[in-house]
């Protein structure tokens, strides 16, 4: 049996009551994706993920990905059989255009899938969810002909796909990057050049690996504004799509990780490998924007999933591991959930998990909504909507997958910190997705420098001002709901006056803001996780279902009560400035202070 239990209901309920996603089944282009279709899909999904995929996750993790001798890379031996079985079911397929052979559905169910293959285990999802980039940069900026030469086998899962950024000296800095695309007279490009941790550079897991390069043509302009994207697969492609010879492409080392030990994390070594270039010359970075949404939400989703996971794990430890005699307990020894503090760690697990799923499929539907709403001024809301949310749901459901997965660690104690129990995978695993697709630093610098100033700061006035209106139908509810308001109110404040501090100071003091940054980003995270859990509790309130009213309302109370108080904490750190930062010289960060 899997001791993975998908979360199939909660994300029901969310679908249904708290993201708006009836709205989306309802739009043009989604009319065989309604609710209940969607549940009895993931259902069935959820069976595949904790059966099939789950089982893989500690046995990835002990074996590895390897590279042998003659330069093959190998992964784990249960990935085979379970990506074969992952491909022959299609769930890979479910939220791409049935045009090119996917099932047509909106984001948001393709990411609910997402969650559970991540939480089932996340090395063996980085691959497909890698495709996923590839796939989305194809069909926004590729060409009919690469569009129907490509796609139809990376969405069935027959070809896989990586995303090619990073060199030593561009990480964060992509504008830096030096590999270089020399055009040949038949239009194709030469690619050389070396990319360093590229996840999924090679494998044998799929007959063929897309490779979505980043480069620079002759003459093209310094930074940013001089990259190019191309297509360079392992195996160069026939007319017919049948596999042809060897491209110019090797994965020359895989680097040795704290975790997802079952992802090969490459050097990829491009010597003159053959390129196609997608979308125009020095279009790249406008190409990685258009994936960067629908990528930062997922490895935001990565935190909430292997904190569900840990949770799970750390709850069965809790029920069955005994220690001395809890308050009021009869008998020799009492099982260690009944001593509050362990209670404390479970309640801010699960409140703060239910918080994140909350936030990551509203996004999604806001996503859903800036493609497929029909009302062109709605659809533009929803954009601002999505460019307000991911960095948020990137860094803060990152962050939290850090701090979750080590309070399920602590739960189990000495059991969390030795290996055989996998506690720890879920710890080391996790940390990663705050480093990569952007790291949370770069995603609070982006969250108030890119962010905020949209329409002058409206963008985010309007969405503090949508949260508010939930505090009169608080006020309707009685008085269960009473600390939720209060804290809520006072929380609301808090974030105002912050941003109020962002706008005024941007301007003049753009060192300042980004000062705050990482709090601020905080901030945000909290509240919404706080709005969208008083959401759940007042929808369930009203569904006449006592056990699900009561479950909202105290996952919803706990987290208003004990963990959204920390947003005006926050508060000073946001609003701060630069100037203690920029106090010290290096001497004495260095602790060398003169006396
Ligand atoms: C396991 C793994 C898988 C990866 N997969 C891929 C992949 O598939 N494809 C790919 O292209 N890359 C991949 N990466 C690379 C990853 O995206 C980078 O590591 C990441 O972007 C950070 O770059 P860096 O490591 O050079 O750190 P740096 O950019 O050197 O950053 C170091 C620190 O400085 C901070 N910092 C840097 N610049 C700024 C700034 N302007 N403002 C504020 N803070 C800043 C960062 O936040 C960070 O804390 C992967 C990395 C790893 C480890």
């Amino acid at each position: 049996m899997s001791d993975y239990r998908p979360p199939v209901s909660d994300m029901a309920f969310i679908l249904e009551h708290v993201a708006g996603y009836p709205d989306v089944a309802a739009m043009p282009g989604f009319e065989h994706a309604d609710l209940e279709t969607v549940v009895e899909l993931l259902k069935e999904c959820g069976s595949f993920m904790a059966e099939v995929v789950a089982p893989t996750n500690r046995v990835g993790d002990t074996e590895g990905a390897k590279r042998l001798p003659d330069g093959t890379v190998t992964l784990p031996a249960a990935f085979t059989a379970a990506y074969k079985k992952y491909v022959e079911t299609g769930w890979g397929s479910i939220p791409f255009p049935e045009e090119f052979g996917g099932g047509g559905f909106p984001h948001s169910v393709g990411l609910a899938i997402q969650e559970m293959m991540q939480a089932s285990n996340m090395a063996f999802s980085l691959g497909p969810l890698l495709t996923q980039g590839a796939i989305d940069a194809l069909l926004h900026y590729g060409n009919q002909e690469q569009k129907e030469l490509y796609l139809p086998k990376m969405i069935s899962g027959q070809w896989m796909g990586t995303m090619n950024l990073t060199e030593p000296q561009a990480g964060s800095d992509v504008g830096a990057l030096q590999t270089k695309a020399v055009p040949r007279d038949d239009g194709s490009f030469g690619i050389s050049g070396q990319k360093i941790y590229i996840t999924f550079g090679d494998h044998e897991l799929a007959e063929q690996i897309v490779h979505l390069v980043l480069a620079r043509t002759p003459g093209a302009p310094l930074g940013t504004k001089g990259i190019s994207c191309f297509i360079v697969p392992k195996f160069l492609v026939n007319d017919d799509g049948s596999l042809g010879e060897r491209n110019g492409v090797s994965a020359l080392s895989i680097e040795h990780k704290m975790g997802i030990h079952g992802s090969p994390t490459c050097v990829m070594e491009y010597d003159d490998a053959t390129g196609y270039l997608i979308g125009e010359e020095n279009l790249g970075m406008r190409i990685m924007f258009v994936m960067m949404n629908v990528a930062r939400l997922s490895v935001g989703t990565q935190g909430l999933a292997i904190s569900e996971r840990a949770y799970q794990q750390s709850l069965d430890h809790a029920l069955t591991r005994r220690q001395g005699v809890a308050i009021g307990a009869t008998g020799t020894d009492s099982a260690i959930i009944e001593f509050p503090d362990v209670r404390r760690m479970l309640m801010t697990q699960k409140a703060y998990i239910a918080a994140l799923r909350r936030l990551m499929l509203f996004n999604a539907v806001q996503m859903d909504r800036s493609t497929n709403e029909p009302d062109a001024q709605a659809r533009a809301r929803a954009v601002e909507i999505v460019g307000l949310l991911t960095p948020i749901c990137k860094a803060f459901g990152t962050d939290l997958g850090t701090e979750l997965t080590s309070i399920a660690l602590q739960i189990q104690g000495g059991m969390g910190y030795i290996e055989e129990t996998g506690a720890a995978q879920h710890y080391r695993d996790v940390r990663i997705a705050a480093i990569y697709e952007g790291t949370n630093g770069i995603q609070a610098a982006d969250l108030v420098g890119r962010k905020l100033g949209v329409r002058g700061g409206a963008s985010f006035l309007e969405f503090q001002a949508t949260m508010r209106g939930i505090l009169g139908d608080l006020t309707a509810a009685g008085s269960d709901f009473d600390s939720i308001r209060e804290e809520l109110e006072v929380q609301f404040d808090a974030l105002e006056k912050a941003t109020t501090w962002m706008l005024r100071t941007g301007v003049g003091d753009p060192n300042a803001v980004l000062a705050g940054s990482s709090p601020y980003l905080r901030m945000w995270g909290l509240v919404l996780g706080g709005w969208l859990l008083a959401k759940s509790a007042l929808a369930a309130a009203s569904l006449g279902d006592a056990e699900v009213a009561h479950g909202q309302l105290v996952l919803a109370r706990f987290y208003a009560e004990q963990l959204l108080p920390a947003t005006s904490g926050l508060l000073g750190a946001a609003t701060a400035g630069a100037r203690d930062l920029f106090a010290l010289d290096a001497d004495e960060f260095a602790g060398l202070v003169k006396r």
